[in-house]
């Protein structure tokens, strides 16, 4: 079925039937990692992963399911001796298929990385600031590793956002022109379990809201910042406390568990992981796919202050402007190797 078809198919499903489809798929392939980051926890927790064969087989079921896109996180997903086996799977089943990485070791997985549609790699600033929230020696090797991917696939440039890095915002919009990568801030969260007590590196709501304005005026002339105009606005003229049941921070309905689902290292099925403590899941060594993310329920939170996958909640909802967006960042994304040569 070519690729219009399936999105017509599933489309009718979510919008027409009212059925649940898991079109978007976030899947933390592992908690291992070879460096360890001041605000993450996730190297620290129980290692616990699904296995080559069964993992193959998720990837079957997803695109039975009808996803449409997996992205592939960690932990550092590259150090999973079979991730090219896993990513050759996905481009098989015809999945658009992204990766998050520090970067690391992306050298020596250039055969994976050339399969992708996307590699997304973490740069929190210049050298000094990089360095100390991740390790000695970690700009570096990010560094090399937007340089080497942006030579065969698009380069999305991760930056989580902090009350000290928040006057990199220019020099990571700069970096991106440079090597024609798409870029993204997200401020650092507290997330259960995947990340450390992150009180001390927290935007207060004024930092929050000066980040934004700073990302809005880029964003005029930096066609590669990739979040929309829609949603920095919202974000920028939000009450720090707007809830809204159902909603994604009270400002854009939350399709997590009808249309996008997020799979734990131990193979649970949630909605967010951000609920991934408070949430009844179903686990895929026991499990099909389907019915892991068919036995979550529709959004009900009252209580939100995720800022990532945000953008998903704008194209399923239908946001012009931010559709707009994404078809242009579509268009960016094929210009890499034309600005990195
Ligand atoms: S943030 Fe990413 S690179 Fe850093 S320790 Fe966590 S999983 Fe590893
Ligand atoms: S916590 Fe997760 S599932 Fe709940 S509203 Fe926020 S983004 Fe959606």
């Amino acid at each position: 079925m070519t690729d219009f078809l399936k999105l017509a198919k599933n489309g009718f499903k979510l919008y027409g039937l009212g059925q649940r489809v898991p079109l978007f798929v976030l899947w933390l392939l592992t908690n291992r990692c070879n460096i360890r980051c001041v605000y993450c926890n996730i190297p620290y927790r129980e290692y616990k992963e699904l296995d080559t064969k069964r993992s193959l087989e998720v990837l079957d079921e997803m695109a039975e399911a009808g996803t449409v896109r997996v992205g592939m996180y960690g932990g550092e997903p590259l150090v999973r001796k079979d991730i090219y086996a896993l990513v050759k799977r996905a481009k098989e089943n015809g999945l658009i298929t992204h990766l998050y990485t520090n970067g690391a070791l992306v050298e020596r997985n250039l055969d994976t990385i050339k399969q992708l549609d996307g590699v997304f790699i973490s740069l929190d600033g210049p050298e000094e600031i990089h360095d100390k929230y991740r390790g000695k020696g970690t700009f570096q090797e990010a560094m090399r590793a937007i340089e080497v991917c942006s030579k065969y696939v698009p380069v999305f440039i991760m930056t989580v956002l902090t009350n000290e890095n928040k006057s990199s915002i220019q020099y990571i919009s700069d970096l991106s022109s440079r090597y024609g990568a798409l870029v993204n801030y997200q401020p650092v969260l507290q997330v259960p379990s995947l990340s450390t007590d992150v009180t001390d590196y927290k935007l207060s709501h004024e930092d929050l809201k000066e980040c934004i304005e700073k990302i809005l005026e880029l964003k005029n002339k930096n066609p590669r910042i990739a979040l929309s105009k829609t949603y920095l606005k919202r974000m920028l003229n939000r009450e720090p406390n707007l809830q809204k049941k159902g909603h994604q921070l009270g400002i854009v309905k939350c399709w997590n568990g009808t249309a996008s689902c997020q799979i734990d290292a131990d193979g649970s099925v949630h909605s967010c992981l951000h609920i991934n403590d408070t949430e009844k899941a179903l686990n895929l060594e026991e499990n099909n796919f389907k019915e892991a993310f068919e036995y979550l329920g529709h959004c009900s939170c009252t209580t939100c202050n995720v800022t990532c996958s945000v953008e998903y909640n704008f194209w399923l909802s239908f946001n012009p402007e931010s559709i707009i967006n994404l078809v242009k960042l579509m268009a960016q994304s094929k210009n890499y190797q034309k600005v990195a040569s």
